[in-house]
C-alpha cells in the first residue's frame, strides 16, 4: 500500500495514553456501505449519506466515497467528467494509483500515492476527475476517497480555492506503544497538527493497525465522529463492536476512540486501514442536490441557474470535444 509510511514506526512521536477515567466513546449507529454507481460509472461504497448516518449525524461531513480498492483492467478505468460544485469542500485522498484533475480555472495535476487535494468549491468551480490515460490503457490498482465538507452560510460564496497536501506533508505519529501508524491529514491530534487547512475545526487521519495492535486517540467531546474500515476488521470501542471493510460507524459521545485491529488476517494485506473522521457540527440547514450543497431550494435553483448561464466557469476549449 503505497500511502505515505515510514520504515520504523518505533520512532515516531507517539499518542500519549489516554487520561484517566476518559470515556470511551460507542459506536451510536453502524452501516455496511451500499455500492453504487458515480461519474461515468465507477463503483464506490457509500458509507454516509445512508439510512443508518445521514446528515445532522455526519455534520460537518456531507458524504463520504470509498474508490476501490479495485484492479482495474485495460480499459477499464473510469472517473467523473467535467462537471459543477458549489457549497462546500471536496477531500480526494488516493491511497494506490493516480487520479488526474483540471477545473474552469486553469489548474488541474496529479493525486497519487497518498497525496490529498482539499479544494473548497465555495462560490462554484467547474473540474473534472479522471484516471490518467495510463491507468486506462493498462490497468491497475486504484484506491482511494472522496469527502465532501460542508461550508458555513457565509462561506459558500468564497472563491473557489486549493490546497495540494503532498504525500510526505502528511503528519505521521504512532500509537502508544508504536504498534499503529496514524497519518494526520487535517486538523490536530494530541497536540500533533496536520498540513490541511480547515474552515471549520475538522480532523482527518488515516490510520494502519499492525495485527492484534491497541490504538486509542484523545478526540475532542464536541465532534461529530466517524470511522470508516476501508480493508482489514477488528473491533471498535470498549465494547468490542466487530467492524470489518466498507463499514462505517458514527460514534456517540467521549473523549477517546478505541480501535482493536484483528490478530488474523482479513484483508489483501495484515494490517486494518481505518479512517477517523471528526468535526464541530455547524448546524446549517442543507439544501443538497446533485453536485450542489446550499441552505435553501432557491439556491439550489439558482446554482443551476448560474451553472448553465456559464457563471461557475467554462470547460477550457481544448476539452471540448463537441458530440463526445
Ligand atoms: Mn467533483
Amino acid at each position: 500500500m503505497p500511502a505515505v509510511t515510514h520504515p520504523n514506526w518505533l520512532q515516531l512521536p507517539r499518542i500519549g495514553p489516554p487520561i484517566p477515567q476518559a470515556i470511551d466513546r460507542p459506536v451510536e449507529r453502524l452501516v455496511t456501505a451500499p455500492s453504487l454507481l458515480e461519474g461515468a460509472g465507477f463503483p464506490v461504497r457509500r458509507p454516509f449519506p445512508s439510512r443508518e448516518i445521514g446528515f445532522r449525524n455526519a455534520d460537518p461531513f456531507l458524504l463520504l466515497d470509498h474508490l476501490g480498492a479495485v484492479e482495474y483492467a485495460p480499459g477499464e478505468a473510469k472517473g467523473a467528467p467535467w462537471h459543477p460544485h458549489r457549497g462546500f469542500e471536496t477531500v480526494t485522498y488516493i491511497i494506490d494509483g493516480v487520479m488526474q484533475h483540471r477545473d474552469s480555472q486553469g489548474g488541474g495535476g496529479l493525486i497519487t500515492n497518498g497525496d490529498t487535494q482539499w479544494m473548497t468549491a465555495g462560490s462554484g468551480i467547474l473540474h473534472d476527475e479522471l484516471p490518467t490515460e495510463e491507468l486506462v490503457r493498462t490497468g491497475g490498482l486504484f484506491h482511494g476517497i472522496q469527502l465532501w465538507v460542508n461550508l458555513p452560510r457565509r462561506l459558500k460564496w468564497t472563491p473557489p480555492r486549493y490546497q495540494s497536501l503532498a504525500s510526505h506533508h502528511v503528519t505521521l505519529v504512532s500509537s502508544e506503544h508504536g504498534d499503529a501508524l496514524l497519518r494526520i491529514i487535517a486538523g490536530e491530534l494530541d497536540g500533533h497538527k496536520g498540513p490541511g487547512v480547515t474552515w471549520t475545526p475538522v480532523t482527518v487521519v488515516h490510520a494502519t493497525l499492525n495485527p492484534g495492535s491497541l490504538l486509542q486517540v484523545p478526540w475532542p467531546q464536541h465532534f461529530n465522529t466517524l470511522i470508516y474500515v476501508l480493508s482489514g476488521a477488528g473491533t471498535v470501542s470498549s465494547a468490542g463492536v466487530l467492524m470489518h471493510e466498507g463499514q462505517g460507524a458514527q460514534m456517540g459521545f467521549g473523549d477517546i476512540i478505541t480501535i482493536a485491529a484483528s490478530t488474523e488476517r482479513t484483508g489483501p494485506s495484515d494490517t486494518m486501514e481505518v479512517l477517523l473522521l471528526g468535526g464541530r457540527p455547524i448546524g446549517e440547514p442543507i439544501a443538497s442536490y446533485g453536485p450542489f450543497v446550499m441552505n435553501t431550494h432557491a439556491e439550489i435553483v439558482q446554482a443551476f441557474n448560474d451553472y448553465q448561464e456559464g457563471r461557475m466557469g467554462n470547460i477550457p476549449a481544448q476539452e471540448f470535444h463537441p458530440g463526445g
